[in-house]
């Protein structure tokens, strides 16, 4: 069966405070043409655009931080990426007011939300899906961060379009036991079992990302905190912490700027380290393929 592009039926407004700058931003997401594919737009100056699956993110470490290349830069734009690749959306324009992307509740819950309810309208054009030709692999194993991608593979109509995740996440905390997920992706699964799952820090390393810029605006209505003690906020999943990675991880995924298919087995990954993936797919094009 084809599968279509799809996009909004009609626009949507959000507002609110960016986790580390802690200042507002809006965001308004808007319906674009067939194959038009994601655009981040600054509102401030039409000509100010950045075309996602054609740009590299900075290698930030706590947020995913993406620059047009001439001086437009715009962070914390995962969770909202994590909800347009989880719902499988092909052409958006997001424009945005200010430098960072609202956190809103510190998932991709609000987002989700709002875009099943305004609803999609299916296109004419072929969704297409991207794969790599061979396994691919990223290893940092000062860090013991790893992530391997295996192509799509033939199933009986084809090639399988499907994306199956199979993730681990260690934190070396005490009050988080380590712990794995296995999914096939779907717009359900991503809904009910991802996109909840809150953004979270150790309240013991608050005073560096402060003393250093980040996390101005975070508290207890948008971040789970760990303290010494355990958890200070009531969890959405006893495994909320390695769900949010997951999520981090499709954010940064969706930054292909097309639908990433095969199997993708990851561990301890964050975002400076999956910007490699987008890295390869721009700077390697001969190693991965359109389907
Ligand atoms: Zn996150």
């Amino acid at each position: 069966m084809l599968i279509k592009q799809k996009t909004l039926k009609r626009s949507a407004r959000f507002e609110g405070i960016g986790v580390h700058s802690g200042k507002r931003g809006i965001l308004r997401f808007k319906p674009s043409p067939a194959n038009s594919g994601i655009i981040l737009q600054n509102a401030a100056d039409p000509n100010e655009k950045i075309e996602i699956g054609k740009v590299v993110p900075l290698r930030a470490m706590h947020a995913t931080v993406i620059n047009n290349g001439n001086g437009w830069t715009v962070g914390t734009i995962e969770h909202v990426m994590a909800a347009i690749g989880g719902l499988g959306i092909d052409n958006i324009i997001v424009e945005i007011e200010g430098s960072e992307f609202p956190i809103l509740d510190g998932s991709s819950l609000p987002f989700v939300k709002e875009l099943l309810e305004i609803g999609f309208d299916e296109q004419t054009a072929a969704k297409q899906f991207i794969t790599p030709k061979d396994p691919i692999s990223f290893h940092d194993e000062e860090h013991n961060r790893a992530l391997y991608i295996t192509p799509a593979q033939q199933n009986g109509s084809g090639l399988d379009k499907k994306l199956y995740l199979d993730y681990r996440a260690d934190f070396n905390s005490p009050h988080i036991p380590a712990s794995s997920l296995k999914y096939c992706l779907s717009e359900n699964l991503f809904v009910e079992e991802i996109a909840p799952a809150r953004t979270f820090g150790f309240l013991e390393e608050l005073p560096f990302l402060k003393k250093h810029g980040l996390a101005q605006g975070a508290s207890l209505d948008n971040t789970v905190v760990i303290t010494k003690d355990g958890f200070v906020n009531k969890r959405r999943f006893e495994d909320e912490c390695t769900r949010h990675k997951l999520l981090d991880l499709l954010g940064d995924l969706t930054l292909l700027g097309k639908s990433l298919v095969g199997t993708v087995k990851a561990s301890r990954t964050g975002h400076s380290f999956n910007s490699q993936v987008v890295e390869s797919f721009i700077k390697t094009p001969e190693k991965w393929v359109t389907i």
